[in-house]
């Protein structure tokens, strides 16, 4: 479906890549609240936001504010002119939001699962402008994705952008949430017009995680960046790990390296340049581990062992298949390279011993 879309910058947020949307996971008091927008509007953050309402996987757990928090996004509108943004899950948050004044809204990953709520929300919005960004599902389901950016379409709404922030799975060994990259690239093949901002808070779980995140989204030429940032991230009562300090935040934004969308001869001078250097970082890695084989194969040799020991040799493939799923490499082909490998390594050893 072709969407005749308008753009999501308002006026004074520069259309210069990446758009970056930052403030706390939660609203959880006027100071905090108040503290975090100063904080970020003085690193020159334009657009502030802030969960008023939170789905949390578990009752009893802090489930936002709720309408007395709208009343702290207006003072921070008043007093340091950002936009402000939060998400809304009912057609009440919806008409909450909006009689607030709040510039943006955006649908969760919980909320984009269930087409009933999406149509809910589709429903309030008919006859309003306004930006509404829409996450990813938790689950890794584009059809999903694009049937709750259609529904919203339908509603009217023009200013329409998407979130990625991950994909829920039951192993989270590195990420909260796995990137999956290859579904937001296939969103954008399918609808080239619609922006795409990259949640690396979400998808990290850490604040670790957030920096390389970012530089990743860069580099897959999303267009924006949504990141959890408060005045005292350890003491955030909701995704208290993955939200940095509005300093930190300003840090990973200066060191992100912004490359040209439109690749020309030149940008692929340096990327090919950064590749033969990882290149010759791997050969210098493959001629240090070929080194310590054949000391092994010395200390083999001495104490008269076998080359062959195939409880190792099982253990390193089952090891390193693991470590490759959670960088999300393909298995066999890592697989591959680890059996050529160990037969170089064993056939180094095997010289040790004529
Ligand atoms: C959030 O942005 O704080 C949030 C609840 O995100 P998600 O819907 O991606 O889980
Ligand atoms: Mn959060």
């Amino acid at each position: 479906m072709e969407l005749q879309l308008e753009s999501i910058l308002l006026p004074g947020v520069e259309a210069i890549r990446p758009l970056i949307i930052a403030g706390p996971c939660s609203a959880e008091t006027e100071e905090q609240v108040l503290a975090s927008a100063r904080q970020l509007s003085a690193q020159g953050v334009k657009i502030f936001r802030a969960g008023i309402w939170k789905p949390r996987t578990k009752p009893g757990g802090f489930e936002g504010v709720g309408l007395e928090g709208l009343e702290w996004l207006k003072r921070v509108k008043a007093e340091t002119g950002m936009y402000t943004a939060t998400e809304v899950a009912t057609k009440q948050h919806v008409e909450a939001a909006l009689a607030a004044g709040v510039d943006i809204l955006w649908i969760g990953a919980r909320t984009t699962v269930n087409p009933f709520a999406v149509q809910e929300i589709a429903d309030a919005l008919v006859g309003v402008d306004i930006p509404v960004l829409i996450k990813n599902p938790v689950n890794p389901d584009l059809d999903l994705w694009i049937g709750a950016i259609e529904r919203i379409y339908g509603a009217g709404i023009r200013r329409i952008g998407a979130i990625h922030r991950g994909f829920s799975s039951y192993d989270k060994k590195i990420y909260r949430n796995l990137p999956l990259w290859n579904i937001p690239i296939e969103l954008h093949r399918r609808m080239p017009n619609l922006p795409i901002v990259c949640d690396p808070s979400h998808i990290g779980g850490k604040r670790e995680l957030i920096a390389p995140l970012c530089q990743q989204a860069m580099d897959m030429s999303f267009d924006g960046l949504m990141i959890e940032s408060h005045c005292t991230p350890d003491k955030a009562w909701s995704d208290a790990s993955q939200q940095v300090t509005p300093d930190v935040l300003k840090y990973i934004l200066n060191m992100l390296v912004i490359r040209e969308t439109n690749q020309t001869t030149e940008n692929l001078v340096h990327l090919r340049g950064q590749i033969d250097e990882i290149d010759m970082s791997l050969l210098e890695l493959l001629a240090k581990r070929m080194r310590i084989s054949r000391e092994i194969g010395v200390y083999k040799k001495e104490h008269d062992m076998p080359i062959l020991q195939s409880p190792r040799y099982s253990e390193i493939l089952e090891r390193r298949a693991s470590a490759a799923t959670s960088m999300e490499l393909n298995v066999e082909f890592v697989q591959q390279i680890m059996k050529e490998i160990h037969e170089e390594s064993v056939r180094l050893q095997m010289n040790i011993m004529k």
